[in-house]
């Protein structure tokens, strides 16, 4: 039998593969347009590998939800290609992407005021609804996870405080168990010491295998979070990078007040 080739001592083994990161979303030169007239986003194109967490970044009106809806399947109008797993789900309905493991967790924690906390949290499982057993496993998970919300299991989501309906909303997402999980501005509505903990716990939901799509208008925060990010001006990815590279980056300031993007629209008026 051949003996296995030894790299000499303190020398780098320069000759071994690097295996590319797995790539989990790709969005390829998306358009998407709510009415087939007026165009909302003009040919954006992102990645999301796996175990990642990457934020889109973007001031109102910017486009960001709308890139989120367009993956998800709920614009009417889309043109381009978005690839999860390698295969294309462009023209599948939302419920099936969801079904393939990406699940969304609304702005503003939408969680149903008038239903319990376990019914909110049921919810989260319709797509494997006769999987009596998977679907109490995970609930059980979920309560035991957020003992929050086990302790308030009867209780009416609407009686719950902002935080807690935001963990219930995420607790929701994750009774899918989603390969990823994009997150509408978890930050929203929330007192700063709360949305340290919603960030410590996403930071968990990661560390657990969930990769993270984030949208954030909250710059700072988000570059402390993420691995990559897009920056989205009026329909476009105007920058894109790592943390790293976009820490300081004056652009990003610029494009999340939407200062650079107006002010090339005043210049061309
Ligand atoms: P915000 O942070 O304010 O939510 P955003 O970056 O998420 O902003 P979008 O909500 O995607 O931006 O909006 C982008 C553009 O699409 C805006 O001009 C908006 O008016 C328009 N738009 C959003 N939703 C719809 C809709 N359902 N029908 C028609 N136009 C829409």
């Amino acid at each position: 039998m051949p003996s296995a080739r030894k790299t000499p001592r303190g020398a780098k083994p320069a000759d071994a593969p690097v295996l590319p990161p797995f790539e989990l979303l790709r969005v390829e030169n998306l358009h998407a347009s709510y009415d087939g007239a007026i165009e909302v986003l003009h040919g954006v194109s992102l990645e999301v590998h796996e175990h990642e967490i990457v934020t889109i970044l973007g001031s109102n009106g910017a486009g960001k939800t709308t890139l989120v809806a367009s993956i998800l399947g709920l614009v009417p109008y889309v043109r381009g290609r978005v690839r999860f797993r390698t295969e294309d789900i462009t023209a599948l309905p939302a419920h099936q992407i969801v079904a393939r493991g990406i699940v969304e967790v609304p702005t503003g924690r939408e969680v149903f005021p008038d239903q319990t906390v376990t019914e909110n949290l049921l919810l989260g499982a319709h797509s494997y609804r006769r999987d009596r057993a998977r679907v109490r496993r995970n609930l059980t998970d979920m309560t035991e996870r957020f003992p929050v919300l086990g302790q308030r299991r009867d209780h009416l989501a609407g009686t719950l405080s902002g935080g807690e309906q935001q963990i219930l909303s995420i607790a929701r997402g994750l009774m899918g168990r989603p390969a990823l999980m994009i997150l509408d501005e978890p930050s929203m509505g929330l007192a700063p010491i709360l949305i340290t903990q919603v960030f410590e716990l996403l930071k968990q939901i990661w560390a657990d295998g969930t990769t993270l799509l984030l949208i954030e208008k909250l710059a700072h925060l988000a570059i402390s979070f993420s691995h990559r990010l897009y920056v989205l001006e009026l329909g476009s990815v105007a920058v894109a990078g790592t943390a790293a590279e976009l820490a300081g980056d004056v652009r990003v300031e610029e494009a999340y007040l939407g200062r650079r993007a107006w002010a090339e629209e005043l210049g061309k008026s």
